[in-house]
């Protein structure tokens, strides 16, 4: 789960833009954040660990220059939370420098990385990438569509090299990309809320194997890539990753999720007082439910929302408190019969500590509606859910599922009326965590630490 931006616009504060676009992608990723810029064909790059608001300030945006920049801001799913793992990545190699960001996992890095032949700065995938193309001395614009016809997996980048900017999707279009017009200056985006936030207008979504080169030339398209014979772009971000403003594919993600609340309605109706979500990613699923139920919305539990990467642990007796610090129950859910709405469940423990917390506050009942199908297989494509052994639903009955999160019921959206929401056919969208058919081949090693020497953050613990 990243973000990606990226702007030419030689007459604009492209580090201004680049830092308003990464703040309205903040939601893709919060570990780290990231601008470079080019000035002529040099480039230069701040990145830190922290939140986009964090990492820059006035000082430091005043002092990138440039026609062109990128950002980046980062979940991590290959190499760990580290600073050399945050992006922009810069690569020297034998043919140029890159700057490059990218949101995606690929699933062939180990072999790419064997062959390059020498040892890379960082211990995530993406620097693969930059390396492929800065090694690579024949012409950009040859080298970019070879470096793409050799990732496997999933591969929305965006980058800087010789005075340029260049973006592109990989065959199957997992992660988002769309392009965008502020003025005459192309914008390039993970998603369209950061060009609403620009006051950008859009044009289209990147294709899937297309390559895009922005600069003094104007904007060139080249579909480098056949597209995949059958689209998979992620069908996560539909119910849980993309803010619910943006437009996938021509859906806006909030009417989507809505319509999976009424479905899950329609499938597994129940009687309650409240419906409730967890706050933010279950809000719109709830108001769906409640709407097609009639059953009165209650906010019920109240999120701080403040509550990001923390530095500072709590001690013993309030980690005890746990889900705590991030959720209260309003005294309303006393004696009521709760319906909770929540968008998945991965491992299970926040779900079950949420339903004991209502039971704690009074509740009578909890029924737990989830708008997605049970979570029973990892992505390998860039969202960090757990390997197969943590998902609580792999291999458990739903009944299994409700005993150990300890709820009064359980019940999950079908994939087909998850699918229907989407307003999207089947064969547009990957959905293999859901049912186990994964659209390339998979890696035999996906641990994400898999590059780096072992470590006591990354050794195996002790039992
Ligand atoms: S495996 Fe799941 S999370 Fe990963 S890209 Fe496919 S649908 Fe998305």
């Amino acid at each position: 789960m990243c973000g990606v931006f990226g702007i030419h616009a030689p007459e604009r504060d492209v580090a201004r833009l680049a830092y308003f676009g990464l703040y309205a992608l903040q939601h893709r990723g919060q570990e780290s954040a990231g601008i470079a810029v080019s000035e002529e064909g040099r480039l230069t790059a701040l990145r830190d660990l922290g939140l986009v608001a964090q990492v820059f300030d006035e000082r430091s945006l005043s002092g990138l220059h440039g026609e062109l920049a990128i950002g980046h801001t980062r979940y991590s799913t290959t190499g760990g939370n580290a600073w050399a793992n945050s992006q922009p990545l810069v690569h020297h190699g034998r043919a140029r420098t890159v700057a490059i960001g990218h949101n995606g996992n690929l699933v062939n890095a180990g072999e790419l990385r064997a062959s390059l032949g020498k040892p890379l700065g960082s211990s995530s995938d993406s620097e693969v990438i930059a390396a492929l193309v800065a090694d690579d001395e024949r012409p950009l614009l040859e080298a970019l569509p070879a470096a793409m016809g050799r990732l496997e997996g999933a591969a929305t980048v965006v980058g800087l090299a010789e005075g340029r900017l260049f973006a592109f999707r990989d065959a199957h279009g997992f992660r988002p990309l769309v392009l965008g017009w502020l003025g005459d200056d192309p914008v390039l985006a993970s998603e369209t809320c950061a060009l609403d936030l620009l006051g950008a207008t859009f044009e289209r979504e990147v294709r899937p194997g297309e390559l895009v080169v922005a600069g003094d030339g104007g904007v060139e398209s080249l579909q480098a890539l056949e597209p995949a014979p059958r689209g998979a772009l992620c069908i996560f971000e539909f119910f849980y990753l993309a803010r619910p403003d943006t437009r996938l594919s021509g859906v806006e993600v909030h009417g989507a999720r809505v319509r999976m609340g009424e479905r899950l309605a329609a499938e597994a109706p129940v009687e309650a007082d409240l419906v409730l979500p967890i706050p933010d990613s279950g809000t719109p699923a709830a108001i769906g439910f409640a709407r097609a139920t009639g059953i009165p919305f209650s906010e019920g539990l109240i999120k701080n929302r403040y509550v990001g990467r923390t530095f500072i642990q709590p001690e013993q007796g309030m980690r005890e408190q746990g889900i705590r610090m991030k959720f209260n129950p309003l005294a309303e859910v006393a004696g009521k019969r709760l319906v909770i709405v929540d968008d998945s469940i991965v491992r299970g423990s926040t779900t079950r500590q949420i339903v004991q917390m209502l039971f704690d506050a009074g509740a009578a009942e909890v029924h737990v509606r989830i708008s997605s199908p049970p979570v029973v297989g990892p992505c390998f494509y860039g969202i960090d859910l757990a390997s197969e052994d943590e998902l609580i639903a792999a291999g458990s009955t739903v009944a299994e599922v409700r005993e150990a999160i300890g709820a009064t019921s359980l019940a999950y959206l079908s994939l087909e009326g998850l699918q229907a929401s989407t307003r999207r056919p089947a064969d547009a969208l990957c959905r293999a965590c859901l049912t186990h058919e994964y659209p390339t081949r998979v890696p035999a090693e996906a641990a994400k630490h898999r590059f780096e020497a072992p470590t006591a953050a990354t050794r195996p613990a002790r039992t």
